[in-house]
This record gives C-alpha cells, structure tokens and sequence, in this order.
C-alpha cells in the first residue's frame, strides 16, 4: 500500500511500528497504547484500504464492543472483496459466540472452518470449548474434542479447564472426574489451575442447582489433594515404610512386591473400611493404579483389589461388628489377606459350585477345613503365597446337615509358615504379572476356631452337636459375600478402560512423532486413514463407557453408604458394564495392536502388557458366565422388552426351551446375541446413543 507509513523514527534511535502497519498485518488484531479504545481503532482502520488483517482487526473491535451488527457488516465485506476467512477470522466469531451466540451456531463456526480447510489451531478450539463451557454445553464441548483430536490438536489446560466447566456447570460430576483424570493423564503441569476451575464450579452450581452438587463437588476439590498424595506424596518424613502408587515396581519377586502393598496401606490414605464408608475414594484408588498398568501389568493391581476388595470387602460384607473392627488393626500392622473362592473343577462357576467343606466338631467347638478331592482344591488364589490371612469359602456342615457356602476369616501364615494340615503350591509362571502370587490350597482337615465364622447373617451355636441359626430372613451368607462382586466388577470395569485409554495415549503420542511416506508427501503415521479412524472411534466408545461405568458407580456407591443391596436393575447394569468394558478394551486394543506396525513389538510400549485386560475379562464373573445369566433371567421374562431384535430373539429360545433344557446349549449363538443387546439396551437406558459393535472377542465363529 503507497503511501502507508510503516514505521517511526522514535527520539531515542529506536523503530517503531506504526499502528497502521499493525492494522493493515493485523494477525494479531490488539490495540496499541495510545489507540486506547475500539472506537479510534476503528476510525484508522476506516483510513485504510481493507484486506483481511485489517478486516479481522475491525470485526474484532465490534464484538469485543458487543456491536453484532456491524460485526455482521464486516464479514459481509470479507465476502464481497472474496477474500478467504482465516483462523483469526472464526476465532473472533467465536467470541463473540462467548458472549451472545448459541452453542449450536459456534458448532456450526467450528465445522464450517473445517469444511473450508482452514489452518485450524489450539486458539481456534479452546475458544470453542470456552464457548461451550459458558453455555453449560458439554455434549457439544465433548463433540468438539474429538474434532479436535481427528484434527491432530492435543489440548492443553485451557481445554482441560473449559470441559471440566463445562461439565460442573451440566452438573455430571463423573465427567467433571474423568476431565480432571484425562488433564493429569496427559502429564501437563498440573498448577493448580484445573482444581481451581472444579472449586469455581462448584460455586457456579451453588448457585443453579443446589447446595447438594456443590458439597459434591468442593469434597472433590478438595480430594484432589488426597489423590496427590496417593499417587506422589504418600512417603512421609521419618518413615522407610511408606509409599506412593507412582514409585511401585512390577519386577520384584512376589515378598518384595507385597511388602510395597503393606506400606501402601500403612500410610492409611485409603482405608479397609472406604469400601463402606467412602467408596468414591476406593474406585479412585483403583482407577489411579490402573493408570500405572501399560507400564506395571497385572499384579500390583490384582494383589491390591484382592485385599482391599475380595478380602477386607468380605468381612466387611459378612463380618459382625468385632470382626469388622479388627480390619483396623490389620491394616496398622501392614497384614495382607488372601480371598479362596475358585476350585479347581468348579472354576468359573465357583460359588455355585463349592467342594471345600467346612465341617463343625461340637466337642472342640472348631471349625474342620477340608478339600473333599483334588477338584476342591482351591486355586489361583491371588497372595495366597505371601498372606497372613485369608477369607475362605466353604460349605459349611452342621450335626451331618449340609448348611451352603459361608465365608471363614482364618489365618493362613503364622511367622512366615502356612498353618498346620494346610498345603499350598505355586500355580506357575504367567503371561504377565508374576510379581503377583497366585497358590493353589489344599485343606487336609485344617481346624479353625468358632471364631472364624463370618456370622453377621448366619452363625453356629454349640451344645447337642451344633444348630445353625439364620440371623436374617431371605438373605444368605454366600448371596452377602456375592454382594462384593458388584463393587469388584466396577473396579475392574474401571481397570480396563483406565488400561485402554493409557495405551492409545501411549501409542497416539508415538504415532503423532513417526514420520511416515505418502504419496503427497511425508505424513505421520496418525494420519494414516484406518488409525486415524481407530483413534476417533476408540474416544467415542470410551467417553460413552466411561459414562455408563460412571453411573453404575455412582448408584452402587448410594447403596454401600446405606449399606443396601443394589436393586436387580442395578445388579444388571454392573454385569452389563463389566462386560463390556472388558470385551470393547480388548477389541480396541487388539485393533490398535494390528494397526500401529512394529511398535507393538516392542518393550515398555504397553502392548507387552495387554494380557491385562485378559484378567478383566474372567475376574469378578467371567463374560460368558455373566452373558448366560443376562440371557438366562431375559428369557424368563415375557413382557415386551428393548428393540424387535432382541425379542424375537427372547421369543425363539423360549420356544427352543419348550423341547428341553439341551436347547440353552444347542442354541448357544442365539444366546450371546440376546445377552448382548440386553447389554446394549442397558447402556441405552443410562446413556443413551449407544454406538458400540459386537466386540471381537464375542463374535462369532
Ligand atoms: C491372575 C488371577 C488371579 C486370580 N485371583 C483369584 C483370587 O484371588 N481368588 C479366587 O477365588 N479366584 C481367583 N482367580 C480365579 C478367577 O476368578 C477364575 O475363576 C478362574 O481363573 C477360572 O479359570 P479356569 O480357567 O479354571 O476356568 P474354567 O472354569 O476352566 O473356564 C474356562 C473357560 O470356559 C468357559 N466356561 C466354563 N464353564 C462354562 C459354562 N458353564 N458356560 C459357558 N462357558 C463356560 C469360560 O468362559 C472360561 O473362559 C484368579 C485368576 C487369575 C488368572
């Protein structure tokens, strides 16, 4: 432009930049010192010939004044002159979709950008999630961080502060969480800021939605300083004993590594007793540790939910109020408890099935402990080779009358050797975890005292060879102790999408790196279509489990606060999520594996580790079981119930079943298909617009 004065000779020797150049190049549309309000800004840009710097600048000045028309005159004229909106151009769009413009039109900004290939960038997107954010709008600032992503935008804290407004401002606590988690996941400096951003929320729903949010939302604030600790902090000064979950190792034999579980639990940050009385912390614990996972595998992981979950759970669920009381003494002393449920022949049906017997001798007033055969011998017993104590399931004998399975607290170790007349041998070397121990256990008529007994709903009393008595009408000792599976089966629910996150994040962030040949040019390997796809799919199905696991988290943690049994809807639920957590992590990641190339081949990437989600799929109920249990109480129901599908389905084995029970077997397809659109319709029900496919692992032969 003739005649432009593009810079000033100042009285000290120094150039200056004109506040006309600056207009006229205006990328960066600020205003100088001396033009200290929009309206002389505006003036000088009327003096110039527009091109879209200058256009930007004027368009900006307008909606920071709040004018939309002319604001709306502007872009009128970028139009006219056919110049090409830049990013700056709908970056200021959006702000001034901050302010006044509804969600929808900024998603409308955000995809036409998008469509007309413009150089999108971090600013373009967190002006977006800010939009959203003030709007209260989270499935659209959701939606708008998987363009992100497919855009190869990582977030950053301004993102991460937005969603987590966002979703305190829609008041779902758990996204508020899982936002947190996924900040902290992604290793940014974590200054404070995020945990300030939940405490604003939590005053902003203060005032829309009520005090109960906020309470909810400040004890998390407030948490946030509990999960330091547990997961940085927890070594305190003078003690060689503590530790935190970031310093456990995974390469230790198996005393080594359960010693790092006796000074976890003495630094007392999480309770035997949260289970009860603050399961919320209890999920995090197990969620923080399964962050660990691509890198530690299995066995810390498993060693910690079978003595905090399984063991101190079971007293927890059948114990009186003594045997409650002595888990805090445990837990001082660092002692670990081991859970014997699974034998040998019965295996995934253990519980149902239970071989080992416990038999009451009046004149010693014991219990007698015996595996009836080698089938009964119980096995996989996780810390069955280290533990002090142990909760065993056996089905207990009273006066020669067989009473079923009862839990006993016994103690299995007495300074360092296993108690007399029981046998234990190591199950062998594994895929993945062996810092872990797993035994197998044969009781050769092991005696415990009456004591023993888990008898809060069922106990023994001695005299004219023992009468049992039932303490609680309809509720069995064995259907209590099964009550700690729905609290196992959404920690592992939990473990295996904390897994399958933490490995796509491991491998996106190699991906994004590795250059890659395309025949327009080097690319990076992201880009590559079907794993850019893998990527966008994988989010989508996560952030819609992470909700479903989120809600049965929640309504099971109502129930263990009350101390009540979850409803049969929510019992259905947890088995759904467990599930499918389980089948869709190991779908997902199997994919990942088939599609990153040789970096799954090597170490230390997480895909070592992948064997992981193995174990979630047969702990606390292995799928099929749980599939044939759903598909087992659908069919007794006639009622119209989910889509035409899945009552044709319901309808064809209810008529197959008219034949005989063989049928259930014969028609074994049909009845995995049934369980999992009752899967489906669950996930439905609780959050809708489920997109999920049948995962690889439950498809067909
Ligand atoms: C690392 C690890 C730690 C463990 N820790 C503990 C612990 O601390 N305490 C404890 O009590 N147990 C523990 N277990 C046991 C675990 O919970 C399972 O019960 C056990 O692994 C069953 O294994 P299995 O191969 O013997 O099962 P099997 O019964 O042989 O089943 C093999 C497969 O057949 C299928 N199947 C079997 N029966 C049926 C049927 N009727 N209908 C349809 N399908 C069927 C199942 O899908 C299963 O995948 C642990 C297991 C492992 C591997």
């Amino acid at each position: 432009d003739p005649g432009l004065p593009i810079a000033r000779c100042t009285a000290s020797g120094d150039l200056q930049i004109t506040d006309e150049a600056r207009l006229l190049f205006g990328r960066c549309p600020g205003k100088s010192s001396r033009h200290a309000d929009s309206a002389e800004w505006l003036q000088l840009a009327s003096r110039l010939e527009a091109n879209l710097g200058s256009l930007n600048s004027e368009l900006n000045a307008h909606v920071e004044s709040g004018d939309a028309e002319s604001a709306v005159a502007v872009l009128a004229q970028i139009s006219e002159r056919r110049l090409k909106p830049d990013v700056v151009t709908y970056t200021t769009l959006m702000k001034a979709g901050a302010r006044s413009v509804s969600p929808s039109d900024v998603e409308q900004i955000v995809l036409s950008a998008l469509q007309e290939k413009i150089l999108v960038d971090i600013g373009f997107f967190s002006t977006a999630l800010y939009a959203f954010a003030r709007a209260g709008d989270l499935p659209r600032a959701e939606r708008c961080v998987l363009i992100m992503r497919d855009a190869r935008i990582v977030p950053d804290l301004a993102c991460y502060n937005s969603l987590i407004h966002a979703a305190s401002k829609a008041g779902q606590l758990h996204r508020v969480q899982h936002w947190l988690d996924q900040a902290e996941m992604s290793g940014l400096p974590m200054t404070g800021v995020c945990y300030a951003s939940v405490l604003n929320a939590c005053a902003k729903v203060a005032d829309a939605e009520g005090a109960e949010a906020a309470a909810s939302l400040w004890s998390m604030a407030v948490s946030a300083k509990w999960r330091e600790q547990w997961i940085e902090a927890a070594v305190q000064k003078g003690s060689e004993t503590d530790l935190a979950v970031s310093q456990i190792r995974s390469d230790l034999g198996y005393e080594k590594s359960a010693e790092q579980l006796r000074a976890l639990q003495k630094t007392g940050l999480l309770r035997l007793t949260d289970l009860k009385n603050d399961p919320a912390k209890f999920f995090e614990a197990h969620r923080l540790l399964a962050h660990h996972a691509p890198k530690l595998g299995p066995g810390f992981w498993i060693r910690f939910t079978v003595h905090y979950n399984l063991f101190a759970g079971s007293v927890l669920a059948v114990g009186n109020d003594q045997q409650v009381a002595q888990l805090d003494d445990i837990q001082q002393k660092g002692l670990l408890g081991c859970f014997g449920l699974t034998e040998k022949l019965a295996g995934v049906n253990s519980g149902g099935v239970v071989k080992t017997t416990a038999e009451w001798d009046d004149a010693s007033k014991e219990f007698v402990i015996t595996s009836s055969d080698v089938g009964a011998h119980k096995n996989w017993i996780s810390q069955g080779l280290v533990g002090e104590l142990a909760v065993v399931v056996a089905d207990l004998r009273v006066a020669g009358k067989r009473c079923g399975a009862h839990a006993f607290l016994m103690q299995l170790r007495k300074e360092g050797q296993p108690v007399p007349n029981v046998e234990l041998g190591d199950m062998g070397r594994k895929t993945v975890g062996n810092d872990l121990d797993n035994a197998w256990i044969a009781f050769h008529g092991a005696r415990i005292p009456h004591s023993a007994l888990l008898n809060r709903y069922g106990d023994v009393q001695p005299g004219n060879g023992g009468t049992y008595i039932s303490k609680a009408k309809g509720l069995t000792n064995m259907g209590m102790i099964g009550q700690r599976l729905f609290s196992g089966r959404v920690a592992v629910a939990w473990a295996a999408l904390t897994f399958t996150r933490k490995l796509y994040d491991m491998t996106r962030q190699y991906s994004d790196r590795k250059k890659c040949w395309a025949p327009k040019g080097t690319s990076n390997l992201t880009s590559v279509p079907q794993l850019n796809h893998l990527y966008a799919r994988a989010d989508s199905n996560l952030a819609q489990l992470e909700s479903f696991v989120g809600e049965c988290e929640r309504q099971l943690n109502d129930c263990l606060r009350k101390d009540e049994i979850p409803s049969v809807a929510l019992q259905e639920a947890i088995a759904c999520a467990k599930i499918v957590a389980s089948e869709t992590s190991i779908d997902l990641c199997f994919r990942l594996k088939q599609d990153v190339g040789s970096h799954a081949l090597m170490g230390d990437t997480g895909f070592e580790q992948m064997d992981f989600l193995q174990a979630c799929k047969f702990a606390e109920g292995d799928s099929r079981i749980l599939m044939q249990k759903l598909a087992r109480d659908r069919v007794k129901v006639s009622k119209a119930i989910g889509s035409s599908e899945e009552q044709r389905l319901t309808a064809e084995l209810q008529a197959a079943l008219k034949g005989g029970a063989q049928a259930w077997d014969e028609n074994f397809d049909k009845v995995y298909d049934l369980a999992w659109h009752v899967v489906t319709r669950n996930i439905d029900t609780l959050c809708p617009g489920a997109t999920l496919r049948l995962p690889c692992g439950l498809s067909k032969l």
